[in-house]
């Protein structure tokens, strides 16, 4: 891309894994891309270890998927378990509704390489490596982004601004947003190791709630392992990442010559997230708006589920010429979910470390911990909650058991049950129906929604439908968002026009 540089729809602060996955996504919606990353573009990171099934989901829909499922490992089940090897909650790892394993875990690196790759093949976007922010201001409806590369300034200009930037957000920091601080902070020694020969280990996810001190062991491949041990009060960073210290933590699993070691640091687990994640037109996206300790594996899933929320609204915005406003539902929408998933991390921190703790004690364990802490914990409260947060872009003349609710993508199904439904409805709106509804509509109605790409869906011949939609469509017709989100259905009390209206007062 060569033509009008210094012009962009959005500019990404950051290139790890989210900034990444955003730069894609965004281009999938053609709109023109700049991303800066500070790093250079042989440096990678090795924090993250797994991408739930939603987040696989994304990441075929934006065509990254066949790419990196080569470096994807299936573990043969998740669990929790004590020092003596009694499981307190195992699960097996089974493909999910949406046509993916409920977890895959991976080397962050070979990820992060290939999709370096792709974005940097793709026309849509423009990305600078050693290259940083060192000013931005909003003027005009734009963001004027001034960098630094060396001694190298740069000028660009850009309708939005996505700091990916992480946990110490430059953007986030010029922003003077407050944090809310959950008031949970561990310090963990992160080790990857890589086996020589044949060598193998188990493959599985396993939290060790480890009387002397709670462990996490993920197989990451046939040859690949992390390893994550807790720091315990006042040892010492130095003493501690020491390779015969490592070594002896590891030589429960393995011989020290039976591996090397490829990455070790220390990283502290926090619960901490922005007050708001938009001013102007700028978002924050990610670690960058918030961070949670990683026990649940959802810091870089809830960053996908961001891109998920924002990137089709900027389109519509764009794209659409659709109002400004719509874009204030980003934060709305995240904010009650992502208070919870950090919420539910920590418990679970906790309840590993309670675990331990009644071990050691030799105390019954169901004393050990109440069992709200451990509905937190396994996320069963959150239902209850997020009722709450359905404020955004749904029908507000809706059953709130309905609204909010992302179909699964395998509600539509082909002849060798294959889940369709994302390909059918792709990045738009879709109105799922028994019958064509062209007539139904009133005229204006249904020109505004074809101008928004809507798709019309009610011919089914050659597909099956999943319970879930079935019984929608005996009811009414259903309205999803691009992120297959369930808009709204419409009844006897509200008919197709109503709920459209009600949408297109939302968004135009
Ligand atoms: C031990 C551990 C295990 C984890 N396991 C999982 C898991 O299994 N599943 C899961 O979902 N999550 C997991 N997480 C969380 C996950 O790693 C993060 O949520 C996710 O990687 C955040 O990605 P990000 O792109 O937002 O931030 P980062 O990966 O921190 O990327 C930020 C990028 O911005 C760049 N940058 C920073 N400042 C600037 C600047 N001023 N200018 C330009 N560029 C800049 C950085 O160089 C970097 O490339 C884990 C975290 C840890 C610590």
């Amino acid at each position: 891309m060569t033509s009008n540089i210094n012009q962009y729809d959005v500019a990404i602060v950051g290139f790890g894994l989210i900034g990444q996955i955003c730069a894609k996504v965004c281009s999938r919606y053609n709109l023109r891309t700049l991303v800066i990353e500070s790093r250079s573009d042989a440096e990678f990171t090795s924090n993250a270890i797994s991408f739930d099934d939603e987040s696989l989901r994304l990441l075929e829909g934006i065509g990254l998927y066949n790419a990196v499922k080569v470096f994807l490992n299936k573990p043969d089940f998740t669990d929790i378990v004590l020092t003596n090897g009694r499981v307190i909650q195992r699960n097996p790892v089974l493909n999910t509704d949406n046509g993916f394993p409920s977890i895959c875990t991976f080397f962050q690196p070979e990820i992060e390489k290939i999709i370096r790759e792709i974005c940097m093949a793709d026309k849509n976007i423009d990305l600078l490596f050693d290259n940083e922010p060192i000013n931005f201001i909003t003027n005009d409806n734009k963001v004027r982004l001034d960098t630094k590369s060396g001694n190298k300034l740069n000028h660009f200009e850009a309708l939005y601004l996505l700091a990916c930037d992480g946990i110490n957000s430059f953007v986030r920091r010029k922003l003077d947003i407050e944090t809310v601080d959950e008031r949970y902070s561990k310090n963990w020694l992160l080790v990857d190791i890589l086996l020589k020969d044949n060598n193998r280990l188990e493959n599985v996810f396993r939290q060790i709630c480890d009387d002397t001190r709670p462990t996490s062991y993920i197989s990451l491949s046939n040859k690949r392992h992390r390893f994550e041990f807790q720091l315990l009060a006042g040892e010492q960073h130095q003493k501690v990442i020491k390779k015969n210290n490592i070594q002896n933590l590891i030589s429960k699993w393995i011989q020290h010559d039976h591996y090397e070691i490829e990455n070790v640091s220390i990283q502290n687990f926090r619960g901490s997230y922005a007050k708001t994640f938009q001013k102007d037109n700028i978002f924050l996206i990610g670690d960058s708006a918030y961070q949670m300790p990683p026990y649940a594996s959802q810091g870089l899933n809830t960053g996908i589920r961001d891109i998920l929320n924002l990137i089709w609204k900027i389109n519509l915005v764009v794209h659409s010429n659709c109002n400004k406003n719509l874009l204030l539902s980003y934060s709305l929408e995240r904010t009650e979910q992502i208070k919870q998933t950090i919420k539910s991390s920590i418990a679970l921190g906790q309840l590993i470390d309670s675990l331990s703790m009644a071990f050691q004690k030799n105390m019954p364990l169901e004393e050990s911990i109440a069992p709200e802490a451990r509905d937190q914990a396994f996320g069963r409260k959150n239902s209850i909650e997020e009722k709450d947060s359905i404020k955004g872009i749904f029908s507000h003349s809706q059953n709130e058991l309905i609204i909010n609710r992302r179909l699964s993508n395998k509600e539509i199904t082909n002849n060798e049950n294959d889940g369709c439904l994302d390909k059918l409805v792709g990045n738009c709106f879709a109105i799922f129906s028994s019958k064509d509804i062209k007539n139904k509509l009133n005229d204006g109605v249904y020109e505004k929604l074809v101008n928004l790409n809507f798709k019309f869906i009610h011919d089914y011949a050659g597909f099956s439908l999943g319970s879930e939609l079935s019984e929608y469509l005996e009811i009414g017709e259903i309205i999803i968002r691009p992120d297959k989100k369930i808009y709204g259905l419409s009844s006897r009390t509200i008919d197709i026009n109503q709920l459209a209206l009600e949408l297109l007062s939302q968004i135009e």
